[in-house]
This record gives structure tokens, C-alpha cells and sequence, in this order.
């Protein structure tokens, strides 16, 4: 049998169940399909996981294919070049790719093609993780509680040897040659990313075996501060797929099984984050919680500038874009910080910090970034109650008291006292001078402060609910 492995988020060869099912059925070929509209930063990452996977499978006389047809053409042009006659893949849960694929697996069937899917995104395919009655759950404590009752399927063997279809020259709608997907940006934006981080499968496994073995019980106390490296950081690996989480999940519950509960919740998140988009599509891009249909957002495209590029004169929000922009990548605690400050202190529509975000994280997600942005927003599941506004300044000093996630993104501040640095618009004109910190030229004074945003935001939320205001955060 000659069987197409078409990959996407899905660049390993550990726990792979489609192309370890084909390597035992036949002879494969394995070939990664460009998908539609991703970030440039993800596409940047996903190029350097590519080369890794590709490098990998030759060391076991394989290659790597790649096409930047979609996944419908593309198969359609296996099957006349190539005379593949069974393809297998690991399902996705992107909204339209899941409708795209299920019509068009249908149709392959219909033709004689074998098709086979697969899990290998979630910990448990979305439909077994249901209410009793069958209805989806909308509240995360039960999904949770019925989660850990459930038996998660142990990983498949690592692909480690298999027998790969030959590819003739002629064969045009593959190639070989991974930069003809054009991943890799013409301008040089990309070495905060290179600094950070490393590519690849090995890289991945170590990441995450270093954070088990030696961190994750210190996970649950230190998972808030963003200055210190407190959690796993294994997103971006999530993401591209060069991690497979059953076997995060495995590993964590064989190696710390008592202290690890915190992170195992963590991962179950992500599971209530895909059932989410598998559930309710639509809150890909508008609001599950239709009353936010008609929210009165502002909108205000210089505000939107400056929230993107860390000029809002708000120290923790800044901070965290800075580092987002630099690195790929933010610490959870801000994530939800500058989502809150966006919507809410600046009542920017949240789909348009999603976009933001989808353009710039190494680990975006559909299924996370979804759920993190309607979460803050106070429009999605089990979401913050819209009248919990964050309060960068009390989340400054509650998660970062000695100001060090600050001064290491906002180096022009690093003079200033630890009270002072959290909001510099109240410091002494005293303090700012002997920092050499000069308001509205060296760092700007804030674009909507705590106090006037949180009103703004209160009456604004309180044209559609009614409720009572917390300042508990
Ligand atoms: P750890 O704390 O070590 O957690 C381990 C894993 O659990 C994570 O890698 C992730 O897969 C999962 N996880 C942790 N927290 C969450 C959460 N709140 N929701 C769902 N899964 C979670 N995560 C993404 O992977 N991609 C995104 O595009 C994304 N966008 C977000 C947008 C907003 C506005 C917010 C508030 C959160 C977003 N998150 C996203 C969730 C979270 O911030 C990241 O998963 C986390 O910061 C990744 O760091 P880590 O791997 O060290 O996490």
C-alpha cells in the first residue's frame, strides 16, 4: 500500500499515530500541507521544525515533503502523480480545516482511497470528553473532575524506521525543498526568537523532561511570576506539534505523579480550550456570549498601535508586548493582564488582540488563543466575570514586587525605585530625574490610566449586564 502521511501541527516522530500506523501498512510518504493564514511568527518557527523533521527522517533513508497546495489538491495530485492509495493523518480541530477534511474524507472513500485519522493533537478526541447526557460542558471544575476519571491512551513508539515511497523528479506538486514555502520573512525580525529558543523534536523532549524532573513541583507557587522561569514553556513545541502532550501527560504522571497535579490541570485546560472550538466554531471569531455581539468597543486605532508595540505607559502591559514582540512569546500572567487592559481599559474588540497575538506568538494556538482572548474579554466559557477589571498596578506587585520582569523589557525604566517603576506617572519629578526617566519622551505617560479606563470599562460592560463592580484583583 502506498499511503500520503500528510502533517501539520504535527511535526515529530514520537508519539506520531498516523505515520507510526502507515509505517507498519505500507510504504509511505510523508508531506506537510501549508496551512491558510498563519502568524508570521509561527510560520517562522514552523520552518525551522521542518528542516528538523526533514533532517531526522534522513537519517533513516526517508525525506520530507512539502506542499503549499491546499490539503484537498494536494492529495488529489498524490493520488494522479504518485498513485497513492490510502492517505493518513492526525485529525485537526481548526474549525474549517475539521468541515474541510471530514467532506472531503468522504469523498476519497468514495473513490477507493483508504482514509485513516487519527488523535494526536488532544489528550482524548473531543466527543469522549461530553456530559453525560451528551451535551458539551461550558464550566471547566467538572469537565475537569470528569477528565481525571478518564483513561488517557498510552503513546505510540516513535517512528523509527519505515519504508518511503520514491519520488521521481518529475513529481511537481511536492518538493523537497522546504524554503520553497517561503516561512522565513524577508526583514530580520527574527533573533529575540533564535536567542530564546531551541528548534526541533530533541529540543522539545529535553525541554520538557528538564521541567518535570527538576520543576514541576515547584510549578504550582511559582506559575505567577513572570520574572521567574516557573513553568514549563513547552507552548511553542505544543503548537507546532514537535511535542506529542499524551506524552507530556504520561511522563509527568509516571515521573512526579504526586506533585504534579497543578501542570496536569494546566494541560487540561488546553483540552477544555479545544473542546471549546470543536464545540461552539463560531467563537473562532465572535462571541460566545452573544450580548457581546453588540458590545459599544471603542476602537481607537492609536490606542490599538500602542498596546501593540508596548507604549501605553503602563509598565506590566508594556513589558509584556516587548516581550512578545521580541521573543514570540509572553508569561501567562501577563497574557491575561494585557488582554484585560485591552478590552477593558481600552475597549479594543478582542478579536483584534487575538489577531495580534495570532501574528506574533510562536505558540499560537486556534483552540488557546480563542479561549484566552473571549476568557478575558468576559465573552467566552467560564470567563472572567466582565466586571473583574485587572489592575496592572496591584498585578505588579502582587506578581512582580521587585520589578524585574519590568526593568529586563523596559530597560529605559530600570532607574526607578520598585514602588515607582510599577507606575511612573506618580513618581516625584525628583525620582523620574535622577533615573534620568523624562514622561512623554523617554517612556510615555499612560494612554488610559487604571482608574479612568476602569470606569469607562464598568459602564460600558454595564450596558449589557447588570452587576456589581470587584476590585478584588
Ligand atoms: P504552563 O503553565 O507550563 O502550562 C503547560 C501547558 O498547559 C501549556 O503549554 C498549555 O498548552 C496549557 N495551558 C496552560 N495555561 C493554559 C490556559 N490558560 N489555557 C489553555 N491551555 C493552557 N496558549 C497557547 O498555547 N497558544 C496561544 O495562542 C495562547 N493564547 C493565549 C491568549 C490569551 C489572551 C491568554 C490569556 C492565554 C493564552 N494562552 C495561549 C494560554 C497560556 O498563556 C499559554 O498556554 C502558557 O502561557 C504557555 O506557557 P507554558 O507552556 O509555560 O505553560
Amino acid at each position: 500500500m502506498k499511503i500520503a502521511v500528510i502533517l501539520r501541527n504535527d511535526l515529530r516522530l514520537h508519539d506520531h499515530p498516523a505515520m507510526h500506523q502507515a509505517s507498519l501498512d505500507g510504504d509511505i510518504l510523508p508531506v506537510y500541507v501549508l496551512q491558510e493564514n498563519l502568524g508570521s511568527a509561527f510560520k517562522y518557527w514552523t520552518h525551522g521544525h521542518l528542516k528538523s523533521l526533514q533532517s531526522s527522517l534522513r537519517k533513516f533513508d526517508g525525506d520530507l515533503y512539502v506542499s503549499s497546495h491546499s490539503f484537498k489538491e494536494t492529495i488529489e495530485s498524490l493520488i494522479e502523480e504518485l498513485q497513492i492509495n490510502a492517505v493518513y493523518y492526525n485529525r485537526s480541530y481548526h474549525p474549517d480545516q475539521r468541515i474541510r477534511d471530514e467532506a472531503f474524507a468522504h469523498e476519497l472513500d468514495e473513490k477507493g482511497i483508504l482514509v485513516k485519522t487519527f488523535e494526536g493533537t488532544m489528550l482524548l478526541p473531543p466527543w469522549k470528553a461530553v456530559k453525560e447526557n451528551g451535551e458539551p460542558y461550558k464550566v471547566f471544575t467538572p469537565f475537569y473532575k470528569q477528565f481525571r476519571t478518564k483513561t488517557i491512551p498510552q503513546a505510540v513508539p516513535k517512528v523509527m524506521e519505515a519504508t518511503f515511497i520514491e519520488v521521481p523528479q518529475e513529481v511537481t506538486c511536492i518538493s523537497a525543498t522546504i524554503d520553497s514555502l517561503k516561512l522565513v520573512p524577508s526583514l530580520d525580525w527574527t533573533k529575540g526568537i533564535d536567542e530564546t529558543w531551541s528548534v526541533g523534536e530533541d529540543a522539545a523532549i529535553e525541554q520538557v523532561k528538564t521541567f518535570i524532573d527538576e520543576d514541576v513541583a515547584a510549578y504550582k507557587h511559582l506559575r505567577d511570576f513572570p520574572s521567574i522561569n516557573g513553568t514549563s514553556r513547552i507552548s511553542p513545541y505544543l503548537a507546532v506539534g514537535a511535542l506529542s502532550v499524551r506524552s507530556v501527560y504520561h511522563y509527568a504522571l509516571k515521573m512526579k505523579p504526586d506533585v504534579c497535579e497543578a501542570f496536569i490541570r494546566q494541560l487540561i485546560w488546553r483540552e477544555f480550550a479545544y473542546h471549546m472550538i470543536v464545540h461552539y466554531p463560531q467563537t473562532v471569531s465572535r462571541p460566545l456570549n452573544e450580548k457581546f455581539d453588540n458590545f459599544p468597543w471603542l476602537n481607537n486605532e492609536d490606542h490599538y498601535r500602542k498596546w501593540c508595540h508596548g507604549q501605553t505607559g503602563i509598565p506590566l502591559i508594556d513589558a509584556g508586548m516587548r516581550e512578545l514582540w521580541l521573543t514570540g512569546y509572553m508569561h501567562n500572567r501577563v497574557r491575561m493582564n494585557v488582554a484585560s487592559y485591552l478590552t477593558k481599559h481600552l475597549l479594543i474588540d478582542f478579536t483584534k488582540g487575538m489577531e495580534w497575538f495570532w501574528d506574533t506568538l510562536i505558540d499560537s494556538d486556534i483552540a488557546n488563543n480563542t479561549f484566552g482572548w473571549q476568557w478575558a474579554s468576559g465573552s467566552g466559557a467560564d470567563a472572567a466575570p466582565y466586571f473583574r477589571i485587572f489592575n496592572p498596578y496591584l498585578q505588579s506587585e502582587k506578581f512582580d514586587n521587585e520589578a524585574t520582569y519590568i526593568r529586563k523589557w523596559i530597560p529605559e525604566l530600570k532607574g526607578l525605585s520598585n514602588k515607582d517603576i510599577i507606575e511612573p506617572d506618580q513618581a516625584s519629578a525628583e525620582a523620574l530625574e535622577d533615573a534620568g526617566v523624562v514622561l512623554g519622551k523617554t517612556y510615555p505617560f499612560p494612554i488610559v490610566t487604571h482608574k479612568a479606563g476602569r470606569t469607562r470599562a464598568l459602564l460600558a460592560y454595564g450596558e449589557i449586564k447588570n452587576s456589581k463592580s470587584d476590585e478584588s484583583e
